[in-house]
């Protein structure tokens, strides 16, 4: 008999649906979109109808939005191009950001740092949740910074950052601000004119899009420095021939999410409050996070006294798929950032596994995981006896 498949891996990235890869088979074949004839024209056609779709979706101007690789190319690409932009006009790059934020933002900041420039990393509480007034304090203390980058929904814990307290504290200092929403856009609405930011990134992969294919929003008149340079492809700020068809994919796959967003967030809450009820019953717990201002689509559970490494590989060989915090930092092997950050022990982050559940997750599933949990556990439990 063939082994039951259970993914309960959504943060790390999620399946492509079928009616985006039929989207984009459509725009395999597109042209060049710089190209000045028949073929260009209607490749760049194709490529502005993806970027009409993703602007109104986002509240955006169509030319704020920046098709890119992913997310991470669009954390680097603002965190290093306004320190490149701060150096060329011979000042300091100085940013503000939080602990809890995902590597493609904390080591772009540590190479600001390498370059001669200055970063704060506000804390955050138990619940992972930054203080707004923290922001305040740091801008009054060393004066105003270049950036303000911070993470709206925390890959590993599906915590909400209180953004609107935190732009209106940058706005009064004047201060552009960076929004990573690679796990909340899709899941969370978003409206990025009432947000009153400067720039924001995603990636397709992670609302059921394509690999490779990510967008960065822009606001116009915002300063930023690109990272690739070349042609003058999507507005100067990112030079190389697109990705017609990743554009089409990435478009239709939030016009999906978009879509089903009210239904699908009733959903998850069920299934993540029957997978954390049930996990409570079997093992000493705790359930990372705020209990009120998290997504659905996360449950970072603690499970006292047990190695989560070999937790997880025991979750695999049932063929179930969790993960210890961020995909990118699986083979750093030290405990996470963001569970430190919230003042967790060394030993209880080394403890926490992350379910991330999504369009695919049926009840019947998380059923069968916490059998399978209760199994290993008990496993685990004798032979540390
Ligand atoms: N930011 C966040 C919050 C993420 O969760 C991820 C993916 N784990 C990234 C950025 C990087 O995305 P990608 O790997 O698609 O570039």
């Amino acid at each position: 008999m063939q082994k039951r498949l259970v993914y309960l891996d959504y943060n790390s990235t999620t399946p492509i649906s079928d009616e985006v890869a039929e989207e984009m088979l459509k725009y395999l074949s597109a042209g060049n979109p710089s190209s000045p004839h028949w073929s260009g024209r209607e490749a760049r056609e194709y490529l502005d109808s993806a970027r009409e779709k993703i602007a109104k979706i986002l509240q955006a101007n169509l030319h704020e939005i920046v098709f890119n690789s992913g997310a991470t190319e669009g954390n680097n690409n603002v965190i290093k191009g306004i320190a490149f932009y701060e150096i060329k006009r011979n000042r300091t790059p100085y940013i503000v950001s939080t602990k809890v934020e995902h590597s493609s933002v904390l080591r772009p900041l540590n190479f600001v740092v390498e370059l001669g420039g200055k970063v704060e990393l506000v804390n955050v509480d138990k619940y992972g949740i930054p203080d707004p007034d923290e922001f305040k304090k740091i801008i009054r203390k060393n004066g105003k910074p270049s950036l303000i980058s911070v993470i709206h929904v925390n890959n590993e814990t599906g915590v909400i950052s209180p953004l609107e307290e935190i732009v209106k504290i940058a706005k009064e200092y004047d201060v552009p601000v960076h929004i990573d929403i690679t796990q909340s856009v899709g899941k969370i609405r978003i409206n990025l004119k009432e947000l009153k930011v400067d720039f924001a990134t995603f990636s397709g992969h992670k609302i059921y899009g394509p690999k490779g294919i990510g967008v960065m929003y822009v606001r116009i008149g915002s300063p930023l420095e690109p990272l690739m340079h070349g042609g003058r492809q999507e507005d100067g700020l990112r030079a190389g021939t697109q990705n017609v068809a990743g554009a089409a994919g990435i478009a239709k796959a939030l016009e999906l999410c978009e879509k089903e967003m009210e239904q699908e967030i009733r959903r998850l809450r069920k299934i993540q409050s029957v997978f954390e009820n049930e996990i409570q019953k079997i093992w000493d717990v705790k359930i990372n996070g705020h209990p009120e201002f998290r997504t659905p689509t996360t449950s970072n559970i603690t499970f006292r006294g047990i190695e989560g490494e070999t937790f997880l590989i025991n979750l695999d060989l049932e063929g179930i798929a969790a993960s210890m915090g961020s995909a990118c930092s699986a083979e750093s092997k030290t405990p996470s950032h963001v569970l430190l950050a919230m003042g967790l022990s060394e030993d209880d982050a080394k403890s926490s596994i992350r379910f991330s559940f999504g369009r695919f997750t049926t009840e019947d599933e998380i059923y069968y995981t916490i059998e399978k949990i209760k199994e290993i556990l008990s496993r685990m439990k004798s032979r540390t006896k």
